[in-house]
């Protein structure tokens, strides 16, 4: 291929769909991808196929991009995404849940992306096997979705103490019906994770107008009088007709500041010359806070046969706010002890991405602010306490035990809560935002309805950058909704 089409820059959760879906629409596509790209199953990582393992998502390993951020100030950590094909729905949860109406409500991003705009891309997508047959959901589509049946006693007794707390039941994640308990769709297909390279480039592998290749770093952007005409990597120029970044919401961020697209006073104090001054990319990203609630497993407990054991959402009293808990056998890769989540969906505070200063076109910083918001940090207390009667009910005595780590001192008082919370409190890896889509009356709008990149012409988004807040549920379903609508638009 001389001059592709488009050029697609990160074969990730949204890029996979959106090359995949720009082939079958006939055009010329190349999609480059930092990291290695398997092709037939036996050369996938088996922990990468395998469901219930999260070791690729661990620090150290090869399909772990494992960036340093700082969760709340002063505090590093290490923030997991997946560098290779699939990106990060390769190493994730496999949980997949689709953002909610009111989310693409509040987003307020246009006409073309209300919930009724891609509900036929959503159904597009996906193959539920629980509800497929149902007008809201698809029974064709390359994702398979499936609530796998009560996958262990841990999770009978997650849903038992749910409904002994008097919660509402949400048999369909991906429904319509308002928030509760339901058991999780998982993007799995008999025991092995389906990412997003596996559902939509393995199946095109023969196509002649859709070339991937993997071990390709991009660079930056190269930028002609105004337009994007291709990407610099490591091997030297790629030129195209369009390029896209897909690179997720680090990497795709990261490229549009080293290639000129960003705050125009911080490129210029990184001594990068400015191209179009975008305020929004990096200024305000959301992800959602999390914390685990450890408790003691009962020894009985059978070896896990999935990383999580039911889903839980809830409203907080008086708001729209909720909080999401799901029990886990053991969370991410580890010896971490098992615990239950609860994670802040809608969170007020936002977080920066920008070049570190000492090293501009080095990694990236990224301050999350997490709980610096007291409404945050109220929401949270009040997901841990739910956590912590869960774990006291009659119905969960019987597999586990709240454990010695959050004892009732610390839960009876907010401020000995809050910095319980604060010594804790991690990222749930949704972020979302660094290149928020929306009207051009919004100067935060790095790109609008059609994911195009404000002043540079040729050149997209298409990658959860662009969600304008974190949605109020995990973001990989989102991700691919967000390739599919994106060849939509641009066919
Ligand atoms: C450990 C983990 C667990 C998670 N669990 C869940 C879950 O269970 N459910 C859920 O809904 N969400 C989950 N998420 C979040 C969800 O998976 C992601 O938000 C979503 O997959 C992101 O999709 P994306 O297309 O925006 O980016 P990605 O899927 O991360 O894709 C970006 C791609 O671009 C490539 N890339 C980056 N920079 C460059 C460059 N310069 N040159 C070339 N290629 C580049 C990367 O290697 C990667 O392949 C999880 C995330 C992680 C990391």
């Amino acid at each position: 291929m001389s001059r592709p089409d488009v050029l697609v820059v990160g074969a990730g959760t949204s890029g996979c769909a959106l090359a995949a879906r720009l082939a079958d629409a006939g055009r010329e596509v190349l999609l480059l991808e930092a990291g290695a790209v398997p092709l037939g199953r036996e050369e996938w990582p088996a922990e990468v196929l395998d469901p219930a393992s999260l070791a690729a998502a661990a620090p150290g390993h090869a399909a772990n991009w494992d960036l340093a951020a700082e969760v709340i100030p002063g505090r590093a950590a290490r923030v997991p995404r997946g560098r290779i094909a699939g990106g990060s729905s390769a190493v994730n949860a496999a949980v997949f849940v689709r953002a909610r109406r009111a989310d693409f409500d509040a987003w307020a991003a246009g006409p073309l992306w209300t919930y009724d705009a891609v509900l036929p891309a959503f159904r597009r997508l996906e193959t539920d096997h629980d509800f497929g047959t149902s007008p809201d959901h698809g029974d064709d589509g390359p994702v398979p979705v499936r609530r796998l049946p009560s996958p262990s006693p841990l999770a009978d007794a997650f849903a038992a103490a749910c409904a002994e707390l008097g919660l509402p039941d949400e048999p369909d994640k991906n429904g319509e019906s308002p928030s509760g308990y339901g058991r999780i769709p998982f993007n799995v297909d008999r025991g092995v994770r389906i990412n997003a390279a596996i559902a939509y480039l393995a199946p095109r592998r023969a196509l002649p107008n859709l070339t991937v290749r993997g071990g390709v770093a991009v660079r930056r952007v190269l930028v002609e009088d105004g337009r994007a005409v291709g990407v610099l990597t490591d091997d030297g120029p790629v030129h195209a007709g369009e390029v896209v970044l897909s690179a997720g919401a680090v990497g795709s961020a990261y490229l549009l500041l080293v290639s000129g697209l960003g705050p125009a006073r911080d490129l210029r104090a990184a001594g990068i010359e400015v191209v179009a001054d975008l305020p929004g990319v990096g200024s305000a990203f959301s992800d959602h806070p999390l914390v685990y609630v450890p408790y003691r497993p009962d020894s009985a407990l059978p070896p896990a046969t999935a990383a999580l054991h039911g889903l839980l959402h809830l409203p907080l009293a008086g708001s729209r706010r909720e909080v999401e808990l799901m029990p886990w056998l053991r969370p991410f890769a580890g010896d971490a002890e098992p615990a239950v989540s609860v994670g802040l969906q809608h969170p007020v505070g936002r977080g920066r991405l920008s070049l570190a200063p000492d090293d501009p076109i080095g990694p990236p910083r990224l301050e999350y602010g997490h709980l610096g918001e007291a409404d945050d940090r109220h929401g949270l207390r009040e997901g841990v306490r739910t956590a912590a009667a869960l774990l006291g009910s009659a119905a969960f005595a019987e597999v586990a035990a709240r454990s010695a780590a959050l004892p009732d001192a610390v839960l009876e008082d907010d401020a000995v809560l809050d910095a319980w919370l604060l010594e804790r409190v991690t990222t749930a890896v949704h972020l979302s935002g660094t290149a928020p889509m929306g009207p051009d009356s919004d100067p935060g709008a790095v790109v609008d309805q059609h994911l195009r990149v404000r002043g540079v012409a040729g050149l997209r988004v298409v990658d959860t950058s662009v969600l304008p807040t974190v949605p109020s549920r995990g973001t990989a379903a989102t991700a691919i909704l967000l390739g599919e609508r994106a060849a939509e638009l641009m066919t």
